[in-house]
C-alpha cells in the first residue's frame, strides 16, 4: 500500500509509523555518545583514514551524529512534503478536532518528562485517508495522525498511548539515531559541516520517510507511552486497548494491520508489565461515547 503523491517506499513510512520494527538498541544521547560523535568529527575533519574503522566499531544505534537544529530542519523538510502531497485536514475548518488531538499532546508536555519539549514543535496535523489506520511523527515533533485512526479507535485511552508512544520516537530522537546508523557517518558530517546541498537534503528526507524503527526503538516507545499516560492521569496500560482492538477483527482487516503493527500479543504483555511497574491506575474507564464523540468532530 502507498500514498498518493509520496514516492515509493515512503508508506513504510516513517519513522514513527506506530509499529514498524527492525533491529535493535537502547537509548539515550548520553555523554558517552556524545563524546563517541566528537572523537569521529575530529577524525573527520583530520582526514584520518581510520574514520572508516571508528565507525565500524562504533554502536551505530547508541549515536546521533545529527544536532538537535537538525531535528527541527529535517521535520520542517518533511512536514513541506507532506503538506503538498497529501489531503491535510484544515486545522481552522475543524477546531474542536484539532482542540482534541492537541490537547492529549499538551498533557503528556504539561505532565510527562520529555527530553526536548522546549526544542520540538509538538504540532499535530490530521491527514484525510481513512484507509490509513496509522499515525507518525518526524523529528522535531511533527505528529500525523491519519482520519482512518481516529475512525478506529474506541477510547481516548487507545489514542492517547498511539499519540504518546509517536511523541515518544520523536522525543528520544529514534529517527535521526536511526538514520545516522543506516546513512553513513561520511555522509551524515557532510550534512552536518553545511556541504548539504539540495541532493543531499533530498537524500536524507527521503530516507527519513522510509525509515523502518528498530523493534527496541518500538519497545522504548512502547514504555514512554506507558510513562506519560500514568503522569498525565490516564491508565497506565491504555496503550494494550489498541492491540486488543486489532486483534478483535476480522481476519483480512487484521492482516492488512498487522503487517505494520506486528506482535500485538508480544506488546500486550510487555505494556501490561510496565504498567503493574508504575504506582498509577491501571483501571480503564472507557466511555463507549468517546468513538462517537471523536468521530463527530471529523469531516
Ligand atoms: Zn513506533
Amino acid at each position: 500500500m502507498f500514498l498518493k503523491g509520496f514516492k515509493p517506499g515512503v508508506y513504510k513510512l516513517f519513522l514513527c509509523m506506530y509499529l514498524l520494527q527492525a533491529c535493535s538498541a537502547t537509548d539515550s544521547a548520553s555523554s558517552a555518545s556524545e563524546s563517541a560523535v566528537e572523537d569521529l568529527k575530529s577524525l573527520w575533519k583530520s582526514g584520518s583514514q581510520k574514520i572508516e574503522q571508528a565507525w565500524d566499531n562504533a554502536d551505530p544505534i547508541q549515536i546521533n551524529t545529527f544536532r538537535i537544529e537538525d531535528d527541527i530542519r529535517l521535520g520542517k523538510t518533511t512536514d513541506l512534503q507532506i503538506q503538498s502531497t497529501q489531503k491535510i485536514i484544515d486545522a481552522k475548518q475543524y477546531p474542536k478536532l484539532y482542540n482534541e488531538l492537541q490537547s492529549i499532546t499538551n498533557q503528556f508536555l504539561d505532565h510527562a518528562d520529555f527530553d526536548h519539549k522546549l526544542d520540538f514543535l509538538w504540532n499535530v496535523t490530521v491527514i484525510d485517508d481513512d484507509s490509513i489506520v496509522n499515525a507518525f511523527c518526524t523529528p522535531g515533533g511533527y505528529i500525523y495522525i491519519y482520519t482512518g485512526l481516529l475512525r478506529f479507535v474506541e477510547s481516548k485511552e487507545e489514542l492517547a498511548s498511539i499519540i504518546g508512544h509517536e511523541m515518544a520516537h520523536a522525543d528520544k530522537r529514534h529517527g535521526t539515531r536511526q538514520l545516522t546508523k543506516q546513512m553513513g557517518i561520511q555522509l551524515i558530517l557532510q550534512f552536518l559541516a553545511g556541504d548539504a546541498g539540495p541532493g543531499l537534503l533530498a537524500e536524507i528526507t527521503g530516507n527519513l520517510l522510509s525509515l523502518r524503527y528498530s523493534r527496541a526503538y518500538e519497545r522504548e516507545a512502547d514504555a514512554a507511552s506507558v510513562a506519560y499516560l500514568c503522569n498525565a492521569g490516564y491508565p497506565a496500560n491504555g496503550g494494550m486497548l489498541f492491540f486488543k482492538h486489532i486483534l478483535k477483527k476480522d481476519k483480512a482487516f487484521r492482516m492488512q494491520l498487522l503487517s505494520t503493527h506486528p506482535n500485538p500479543e508480544e506488546r500486550i504483555k510487555n505494556i501490561n508489565q510496565l504498567a503493574s511497574q508504575k504506582s498509577c491506575s491501571n483501571k480503564l474507564k472507557l466511555p463507549p461515547q468517546y468513538h462517537t464523540y471523536l468521530t463527530a468532530l471529523l469531516p
